[in-house]
């Protein structure tokens, strides 16, 4: 090749790649994590914008700054920068922006987070509560502010999400179990490892996969959200915060698990399943 056709054969390469980029950023899978959301209507709250596409009516949004609020202190964090939430105006827009066809999702870096229609379309029916949603995703948002990317990758998924489900009290709502069920389940010997739920970027374990359950991962998510929720009330809530302060800076669960509370995490894990089989019948 001489280098006449080397030059040109690299300035098109250049050029798609920035054309990749820059139809990502505006449609695609870089609007999460864009420096600017282009093409979209714009709703402001005191400490949130939503984005939405004109033409359609929006579920609710009102107490939004209350949700941010409480969830600051259930974190003991502030948010960084105001939540920024995008509305999908259609189903295929949510798997185009972030390749999943999940009701919601937040994202790392700027912890934003993509609503899809079908969320939407529940919360204008008042299906769901539309609330609850919002405020998971919210916890997660929170979380990933304050997050590196690495950090993102490597902080435990499993508190993500049960941390997001206990800040929602999502327990006995849209189909998550109450906390009476997640013990039913313990005693019957239905037990899902924390370790077992894959990490970003990680491919499932085996027990994931073998983990038989008709509703599954409502199951996992509200066992999460309980291991949580025993945290606080075993340890109380000012040590549960130091815990996941030190996991947001990057730091190894078991180290910090056991320098925090002072028992090994599998140890805990033991004590956690009595507990629960324990309170069967009981009013907590
Ligand atoms: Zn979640």
């Amino acid at each position: 090749m001489n280098l006449k056709k080397i030059k040109i054969l690299s300035i098109t390469v250049i050029i798609v790649v920035i054309i990749t980029i820059g139809y990502s950023a505006v449609f695609g899978r870089l609007i999460p994590y864009s420096p600017v959301i282009v093409g979209y209507e714009q709703k402001f709250f005191k400490k949130a914008t939503v984005y939405y596409k004109k033409g359609y009516p929006l579920p609710s949004f009102e107490g939004i700054d209350e949700f941010i609020d409480e969830n600051e202190k259930i974190h003991n964090l502030t948010y960084k920068r105001k939540v920024e939430i995008i509305l999908c105006e259609s189903d295929q827009e949510k798997k185009r922006i972030t390749g999943s066809s999940t009701r919601a999702q937040a994202f790392p870096l700027f912890g934003r987070v993509v609503i899809s229609r079908k969320l939407q379309n529940e919360a204008l029916a008042d299906k769901r509560t539309f609330g609850v949603y919002l405020q998971h995703e919210l916890s997660h948002s929170l979380t990933s502010q304050h997050l590196s990317l690495l950090g993102s990758l490597t902080f435990p998924a499993w508190l993500n999400e049960g941390l997001a489900v206990y800040a929602s009290n999502q327990f006995g709502k849209g189909g998550y179990f109450t906390k009476q069920e997640v013990s039913e389940h313990i005693l019957q010997g239905l037990f899902f490892h924390p370790d077992w739920w894959p990490q970003p970027l990680q491919h499932a374990p085996a027990e994931f996969k073998n983990f038989k359950l008709k509703d599954k991962f409502h199951f996992i998510y509200s066992q999460f959200g309980c291991i949580v929720d025993d945290l606080i009330h075993t340890y109380g809530h000012d040590r549960f915060i130091v815990y996941y302060h030190e996991l947001l800076e990057n730091k190894n669960n078991e180290e910090v698990f056991q320098n925090v509370f002072g028992v090994s995490f599998s140890d805990y894990l033991d004590e956690f399943k009595n507990r629960m089989v324990l309170r069967i019948g009981k009013n907590s």
